[in-house]
């Protein structure tokens, strides 16, 4: 099969491209023929791969289901399944401008792709794969949302609206939350998503995000740029990390829920139709009430080589002053944020920590507005002229499992010994817990367990045992 691989490459690759192949994923079975789905006289074929990498071939094997089959971009970063459930309803010569990917729309790539199946060529790709695998996938189906776009995220210029979630209470039969949404498209182009409000206590992501919606102009860009800046509307209107209506925490709750409570189908929503259109994601945290940060920007390491580089590099672009890699850290979510659901979806993504104490500072905020704008610049969406230098280079760290967090033993007041951004050893202490209920008690002290800076503190004074009072990156 191998033989009949290189052939088929040889075909239809111009061999530049074909040189740039070998560069993919070393677990594609030699059993995989990559096939064009453009027709060489495509003025899009053969071009290189815009910073979206959009995806010029597919893979395809005899017999693959749609949960096998494999759509990789250039640079090698994962499938995205939802893409491709939509793809498999392309026309011949129809792609979506998210992947490029499109029915086979000329004669030699349908004979090129019926001589290795084996099979009558047919126009459309739906009839090559077998219908979806029974097993839970992580292919949501967007028409299962019950939230409703008032704008069109296909439509060139600026469009200012809300994603309507009905919520039918006492006051308001049929009323819905409207949850803000502004789209900025130009034309054929990477699509950047950006969020804030995911919890509704982190400021400065929403204040950047409003600046932005309000002042990109379409006719500057190239591409497009879907802005959601109050993400869980009842949160962010409340001031508070969950949302009062279901107490539930959005960034807790992906992939969601479409017949679940409000905020499980906010993530529902995001996951199945937001998400899947974008070629970058970056969702705006701070540290909210409880948690102050040195403003930084993450990434989670999802063990994918080529999208944790191009997570790498996106954190680059943005220049926070501080960056760590979390390796799968202690309670700050898992799989089921907002970037879990990214990186279901093979997107790259990072998110921020800009600061926090339920409040902005200036600082915070000129750093979450330059790396918005930089964003779209690393996108190609803004051109390079408009890149914003940071003042100073970006550092990385990394945070690691527990002995980069230090948790509350006890409840009481709770007095930290050491500052944001300060260097600490292991072993050295970190604060001292009282019980002023009982003042003659000694107080707690706690440690350090490893070396490291200190990214982030607990902000108020009380605490109760089992509160993170204070993380490090090393
Ligand atoms: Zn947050």
């Amino acid at each position: 099969m191998g033989t009949v691989s290189r052939a088929i490459s040889r075909a239809i690759l111009p061999s530049d491209l074909e040189a740039s192949l070998s560069d993919l994923p070393k677990v594609v079975p030699d059993d995989y023929v990559f096939i064009s789905v453009r027709d060489a006289g495509d003025p899009g074929y053969a071009q290189p791969s815009s910073a979206a990498g959009h995806a010029r071939y597919s893979l395809i094997r005899r017999g693959m289901t749609v949960g096998e089959f494999l759509a990789v971009d250039q640079r090698g970063n994962q499938p995205r399944r939802a893409d491709i459930t939509a793809n498999a309803k392309a026309k011949p010569g129809q792609g979506t401008p998210n992947l490029g990917l499109s029915a086979p729309d000329s004669d030699a790539a349908r004979a090129a792709r019926a001589e290795f199946l084996g099979t009558a060529a047919d126009p459309a790709i739906a009839t090559s794969v077998a219908p979806e695998p029974k097993a839970p996938s992580a292919m949501l189906d967007p028409k299962r949302s019950r939230l409703v776009c008032e704008v069109d995220f296909d439509k060139d210029g600026k469009q200012n609206g809300f994603v309507r979630l009905f919520h039918s209470v006492h006051a308001s039969a049929y009323g819905f939350i409207p949850i803000p949404i502004t789209v900025v498209k130009n034309g054929e182009g990477p699509t950047v998503v950006l969020v804030s409000g995911n919890h509704g206590d982190e400021y400065e992501g929403q204040v950047a995000l409003c600046d932005l919606s309000r002042t990109l102009d379409p006719e500057k860009i190239k591409g497009r740029v879907i802005i959601l800046p109050m993400a869980n509307f009842a949160a962010g209107m409340a001031g508070r990390r969950t949302s009062p209506i279901d107490e539930v925490n959005l960034n807790r709750a992906f992939p969601g829920d479409p017949d679940g409570t409000v905020t499980q189908q906010i993530a529902y929503w995001i996951e199945s139709t937001l998400l899947p259109k974008a070629d970058f994601v970056a969702d705006l945290h701070s540290g909210g009430s409880s948690l102050m940060y040195l403003p930084s920007a993450l990434m989670k390491k999802s063990g994918n080589t080529k999208r944790d580089e191009a997570q790498r590099a996106m954190l680059e672009a943005f220049g926070a002053p501080m960056n760590y890699i979390s390796t799968g850290g202690s309670g700050t979510g898992q799989d089921n944020t907002l970037s879990g659901g990214a990186e279901r979806l093979g997107i790259p993504a990072i998110g921020t920590e800009l600061a926090g104490s339920g409040t902005v500072t200036p600082h915070a905020a000129r750093v979450a507005r330059r790396g918005v704008n930089n964003l779209l610049v690393h996108a190609g969406i803004l051109p390079e002229t408009e890149r914003m230098e940071p003042p100073t280079p970006p550092k990385f760290v990394t945070v690691a499992g527990p002995e980069h967090f230090v948790y509350a033993s006890e409840s009481g007041v709770w007095e930290p010994l050491v500052e944001l951004g300060q260097t600490v050893t292991a072993d050295q202490v970190a604060a001292r817990i009282y019980t002023p209920e009982t003042p003659w008690r000694p107080p707690v002290y706690l440690r350090f367990q490893a070396e490291g800076i200190v990214l982030c503190k607990r902000v108020p004074g009380r605490t109760s045992r089992g509160d993170c009072l204070f993380h490090l990156g090393a």
